[in-house]
């Protein structure tokens, strides 16, 4: 069994460190944030200070796949996770009987894990705390790699360097530093070659903002997204009585820009149906927080299929990270790390090259298609937010985007494509699977040529723009630059 280090104690840092240590190696995590997690709910909310992580209070839901897997993986993680206030749930169970058809079999896999970050961080924490052969330190920033004897010039990576000047000794470092994972710098200060990189800007741009129910109860919202002209409506209820709202836009759409004002964003987010009145029911835990600048990114450490360096991998964001719209980053995260998990079962550390080559193909054919999908479904929305800015219908000649439009279009309208589309969004299953279940594509074909290019319910671009051309804060500054329509 090897000596495995872990850097980041993350979503995805954290169950590494669980799922390596069950399989008896020895896990150290070092995180660089000091807090632990303590108390309640409210308290994790208000106090835990996560520097580390930019999104660590921004909206989260972890899709039926995460749940399913943790299910299977972690199942105590529920335990600790119920004891705060979080939930599972489906979407589906939220709705009245006349949209979803009704309880069906099957409807329990779509739940989802409904929790703010903090408390889904605090729950895995607690579960990594007791687990025998782990151990998690805060407080420890990583600043560099040390490096053993070269192989065919391929530095081997032994350990690592902390900020007080520490050196850690592993058989396997494992980098799970996030989006923002320090990675190449680091390789370059070992003389390694660079892994290869794709990267492209997403160009979205979120205005978020978390409430609580005035009288303690959950709130009675879905999670979903709505798409309409040029902005995006994401709805994520949270643990306890608490849920989030975002409005999701292009980063180069000036008039929206105004949606940083909270006036402004409640206006526009009144435009759209059944929002009032929850919103008139809550009181706001934030004030707008404004996102923008995230890539689309994917580093291969194997390059021209010779490792850039060896005794290392890259985990979760680290590896790649994708549109949070879609709120997919942790559930490939936690396929990534089961992965890497497995292939520790197969090959050992004393085979460093061999470890890495193993790990960069099990992550092309297990996660790769994720981030490819993902990739595409981002590219497309960006282009059609794009077109609905200048006010032209998005033409695509992808037969793929025409589909998935369509389907996503009769799940507004029909429960059981409804439900075949939530497995396709929720990863668990295909797009190919969910639109192969009985009648779905008989229905896309009767139902979706009737259906307008937007099927939710929702504003136009026109009202929208009318609302905040009224509050004359039109002008509020430049937040990033837009990808490019394809
Ligand atoms: C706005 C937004 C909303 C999102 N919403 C969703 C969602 O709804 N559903 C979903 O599944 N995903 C969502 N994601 C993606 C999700 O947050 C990430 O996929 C997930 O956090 C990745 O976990 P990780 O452990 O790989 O990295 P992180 O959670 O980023 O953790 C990295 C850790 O490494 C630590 N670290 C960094 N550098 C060092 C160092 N030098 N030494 C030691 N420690 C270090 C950091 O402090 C941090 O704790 C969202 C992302 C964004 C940006």
């Amino acid at each position: 069994m090897a000596a495995v280090l872990v850097i980041g104690a993350g979503l995805n840092g954290l169950a590494a460190g669980v799922l390596l240590a069950r399989d008896g190696h020895d896990v150290t995590v070092l995180e660089r944030d000091p807090d632990e997690p303590e108390g309640d709910a409210r308290q994790l909310w208000d106090h835990w200070e996560r520097p580390g992580v930019n999104q660590f209070r921004q909206l989260h839901v972890m899709l039926g796949r995460w749940r399913s897997r943790m299910e299977q993986e972690i199942p105590e993680f529920f335990d600790e996770l119920e004891g705060l206030g979080g939930r599972r749930r489906s979407p589906i169970e939220m709705l009245p009987a006349a949209v979803s058809g009704g309880p069906r079999q099957g409807d329990d896999e779509l739940r989802c894990v409904i929790a703010r970050r903090p408390v889904l961080e605090a729950a895995l924490a607690a579960v990594a705390v007791r687990t025998r052969g782990l151990v998690v330190r805060r407080g420890t920033r990583v600043t560099g790699l040390v490096t053993g004897p070269c192989t065919a010039g391929v530095p081997c990576v032994v350990g690592v360097e902390t900020a007080r000047g520490e050196l850690v000794g592993a058989d396997l470092v494992v980098d799970a530093m996030g989006r923002c994972s320090p990675l190449q710098r680091m390789l370059c200060a070992i003389g390694a070659r660079q892994p290869t990189e794709e990267r492209e800007e997403q160009g979205f741009v979120h205005y978020s903002r978390q409430f609580r129910t005035l009288d303690g109860r959950p709130a009675p919202l879905p999670n979903a997204v709505t798409h309409v002209e040029g902005m995006s409506l994401v709805t994520i209820p949270g643990d306890n009585d608490t849920w989030g709202w975002s409005l999701v836009t292009a980063a180069n759409d000036k008039d929206l820009r105004a949606l940083r004002s909270p006036a402004v964003w409640d206006q526009v987010l009144a435009l759209f149906p059944g929002t009032a009145e929850s919103r008139a029911a809550g009181i706001a835990l934030t004030d707008v927080q404004v996102l923008s600048g995230l890539e689309d990114r994917r580093r291969r450490l194997v390059v021209d299929d010779v490792p850039v360096v060896t005794g290392l991998v890259a985990l979760g964001d680290a590896w790649a990270c994708t549109n949070p719209t879609l709120g997919r980053g942790a559930t490939i995260g936690l396929l990534h790390v089961a992965a890497l998990r497995d292939v520790l079962r197969a090959v050992r550390t004393s085979d460093p090259e061999k470890l890495v080559q193993c790990f960069a193909e099990v992550t092309d054919e297990v996660v790769g298609p994720l981030y490819d999908i993902s990739l595409h479904d981002g590219r497309h929305r960006m282009a059609e937010m794009q077109a609905d800015i200048l006010g032209t219908p998005y033409a695509s000649s992808d037969p793929d985007w025409a589909v998935s439009r369509r389907f996503m279009n009769v799940a507004a309208e029909d429960p059981d494509v409804r439900r075949a589309f939530l497995r396709a969004a929720y990863l668990l299953d295909t797009p190919e699977h969910a639109l192969a279940m009985p009648g779905v594509r008989e229905k896309l074909e009767t139902l979706g040529p009737g259906l307008p290019r937007y099927a939710a319910e929702g504003p136009r671009r026109a009202e929208v723009l009318a609302v905040v051309g009224e509050s004359g804060d039109r002008e509020a500054p430049d937040v990033s630059g837009a990808a490019p329509p394809l």
